[in-house]
């Protein structure tokens, strides 16, 4: 398996839907509890751009995987919320560097989209475990988001009660929720709410 240098809005989303999965998040339930969310975490990361290969090769390391695994994954989800709650661009860019000690050297793969031309990768050791694999791809969009983005796109979630936090590939830079479906619905529905307790009060104020 390997992780193109030019996929690392992917991979940055996949860091920020792995720090989303954590009990802070959910209100005490984890939503990597065991080895078969970990699986359904790994089957639903989707297709980045030009590298069909990544996701299953991804799935095919977590149905292998084992408990220590398991809990690689889990010390890696709050490594890097770490970093994303420290957005420091030395801190991030040091952290993120040791999150792909599992890459073995960078070299150069055929680019699907133009024949004759050629992408960036990073590939994963012989050997890799899933949290490898899940610690290289979360290290390479660190690094291309500080690279191409900038520091100030690694951010909490500005939905009131939600305690998540994302990287933003987005851009413009304007996203404002870890789980925008979600979050964002949550905050449409309380600011309805108060508006609504609004009027009421006012209501009730001029009888
Ligand atoms: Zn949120």
């Amino acid at each position: 398996m390997q992780v193109t240098l030019d996929d690392y809005a992917w991979a940055a989303g996949v860091a920020t839907d792995l720090v989303n999965t954590t009990a802070e998040v959910w209100r005490g339930d984890d939503h990597l509890p065991d080895l078969a969310a970990l699986v359904e975490f790994t089957d639903q990361l989707g297709d980045p751009s030009a590298n069909d290969e990544v996701p299953g090769a991804l799935s095919a390391l977590a149905r292998r995987a084992s408990t220590a695994d398991l809990h690689a994954v889990h010390a890696l989800r709050k490594t890097v919320r770490d970093l994303i709650d420290h957005p420091d661009r030395a801190h991030l860019i040091a952290g993120a560097t040791t999150l792909t000690s599992p890459a073995q050297g960078a070299t150069l793969i055929p680019d699907p989209a133009h024949g004759n031309r050629t992408r960036w990768a990073v590939p994963l050791r012989d050997g890799a475990t899933v949290a490898d694999a899940l610690s290289l791809i979360c290290g390479i969009g660190i690094l291309g988001v500080v690279h191409t983005l900038g520091e100030q796109r690694f951010r909490p979630c500005t939905a009131p009660t939600c305690r998540g936090a994302f990287i933003d590939t987005t851009r413009p830079g304007s996203r404002r929720y870890c789980m925008p479906g979600l979050c964002g619905n949550r905050t449409n529905v309380a600011n309805h709410r108060a508006r609504h307790t609004t009027t009421r009060d006012r209501l009730t104020n001029s009888e």
